[in-house]
């Protein structure tokens, strides 16, 4: 079996960068860019805060480019997901189901998932007008009330962006206060159609085949309420996606990948980088997981000359 240079586990801006710049230096690098390629700006409208694109640019139609250049420089591509890792010998393996592939060195960009209030409403009425994806489902409610759960910058930029198609968009947020940077809280603070509920959470949502509403508790007052919605949004953050690799490398208690020589993308496993969401609880952008995908794949460069 031939040895890999380097397989990227995972695609987004992050893996997609890290093969330009390993293609771009010649290691013909493996990218298993998973099932859902593209990452989390594939769920994304406009993406107006990249570099380079001053009147914007569409969050899929970006990750396409990035892909193309990738692929233009020789980066390969298996659009399935990696299963498993065997970090505990030379070479690597990473497994796709049951097929094992070797590798001297990896980089991890498997991004983050979307977080869920853990209600069985939510589950049972997914699909049904609860939706974790403004931009994919927005449009799927004109003229309707709904309701957006969190206080960051996604929930406050999907409300306002539900109130291109939505009469009405509310904000149940479990603090008085929110999270979002202030530009994005006083775009949504002067929008008409946006409404707040505070120190609020939500115990259950509504309807049997279909969004009705959603019943809430304030936590300072203890009252509940119900508020008729058509659709229920959840916006509460992210898990980063490395459930494949307990025990393998180093993960703090959030389950995001330990950077145990910053700024290096070294993990605790010789030979293994991560960059991207799966590593950062701060940033999260676009462009810093770019930035990342490319410093581990200098990173990676520095360490196969190590090899020889
Ligand atoms: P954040 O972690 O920033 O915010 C999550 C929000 O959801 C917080 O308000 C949090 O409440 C709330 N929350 C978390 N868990 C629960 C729960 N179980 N029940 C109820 N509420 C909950 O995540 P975001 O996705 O908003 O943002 C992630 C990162 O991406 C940030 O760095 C952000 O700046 C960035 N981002 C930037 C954008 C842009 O610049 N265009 C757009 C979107 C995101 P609490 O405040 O109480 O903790």
């Amino acid at each position: 079996m031939s040895i890999e240079n380097l397989v990227i586990i995972g695609s987004g801006p992050a893996g997609y960068t890290a093969g330009i710049y390993a293609a771009r230096a010649n290691l013909s690098p493996l990218c298993i860019e998973g099932y859902q390629s593209g990452g989390l700006l594939m769920l994304t409208s406009d993406v107006e805060n990249f570099p380079g694109f001053p009147h914007g640019m569409m969050g899929p139609e970006l990750m396409a480019n990035f892909r193309k250049q990738a692929e233009r420089f020789g980066t390969r591509f298996v659009s399935k997901n990696a299963t498993r890792v065997d970090f505990s010998s030379f070479p690597l393996k990473v497994y796709i189901e049951n097929e094992e592939v070797q590798t001297k060195s990896v980089i991890i960009a498997t991004g983050a998932s979307t977080k869920w209030l853990g209600l069985e409403s939510e589950s049972r009425l997914l699909g049904k007008g609860v939706s974790s994806c403004a931009t994919c489902d927005g449009a799927f409610f004109k003229g309707a009330k709904l309701i957006i759960v969190g206080g960051g910058d996604s929930a406050m930029e999907e409300a306002t962006f539900l109130t291109r198609f939505a009469s009405q968009v509310t904000v149940v947020h479990r603090k008085d206060q929110l999270r979002a940077s202030k530009i994005m809280q006083d775009r949504a603070f002067k929008n008409p159609k946006i409404n707040f509920v505070w120190d609020s959470e939500v115990l259950e949502i509504l309807g049997n085949d279909a969004v009705t509403g959603a019943r809430v508790k304030n936590i300072k007052t203890g009252k509940t309420e119900e508020i008729p919605c058509e659709g229920f949004f959840v916006a509460i953050g992210h898990e980063p996606n490395t459930g494949f690799l307990k025990d393998q490398i180093d993960l703090d208690p959030k389950g995001y990948i330990v950077m145990p020589k910053r700024p290096t993308t070294l993990t605790s496993r010789p030979g293994v980088f991560a960059a991207g969401d799966v590593q950062d609880t701060i940033y999260r952008q676009a462009i810093t997981a770019a930035a990342s995908g490319c410093q581990a794949a200098i990173d990676v460069e520095r360490y196969l000359e190590t090899l020889h």
